[in-house]
């Protein structure tokens, strides 16, 4: 299933923007969502709150953009040790289902480039020195 390419700037926040002047003005986000292709609202991580059991997220379509809590899905993959990374009731597929094809597109180019820095899919490239047993 491949990620939906939606993409929405958010306004700094109150506090934020009574700060700025023409001179240092306050800058907008932006956020993109994190969900399979899909037909209702887009979403957006925007700090997990384990504490809670869930998350923030940045939620929009095309007419308004609101900010909410939401609880985990429950999603597993058993064989991947995974759990969905999304919220409960996310549309379509669980997030180890959904591909970002830049980002596989990414991963192909420089793993290619420099596989030396690829151990497998399941782990992130080493730091030189830092987590390579046989680095400096
Ligand atoms: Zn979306
Ligand atoms: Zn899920």
């Amino acid at each position: 299933m491949i990620q939906c390419t939606a993409v929405a700037l958010l306004p700094p926040p109150d506090y934020i923007a009574e700060q700025a002047t023409p001179e240092r003005p306050a800058n907008t986000a932006h956020v993109s969502c994190e969900l399979g292709e899909h037909d209702d609202d887009h979403a957006q991580l925007l700090w997990m709150e384990d504490e809670r059991g869930g998350a923030v997220w940045a939620r929009w379509n095309a007419n308004s953009t609101r900010i909410e809590f939401l609880p985990w899905c429950g999603g597993y993959h058993p064989d991947r040790d995974e759990a969905c990374g999304l919220f409960a009731t996310h549309p379509a597929g669980h997030s180890f289902e959904v591909v970002d094809p830049v980002r596989e597109a990414l991963r192909d180019l420089l793993s290619g480039a420099s596989p030396h820095v690829f151990l497998s899919d399941d782990r992130p490239p080493l730091l030189p020195g830092r987590d390579d047993p046989d680095g400096p």
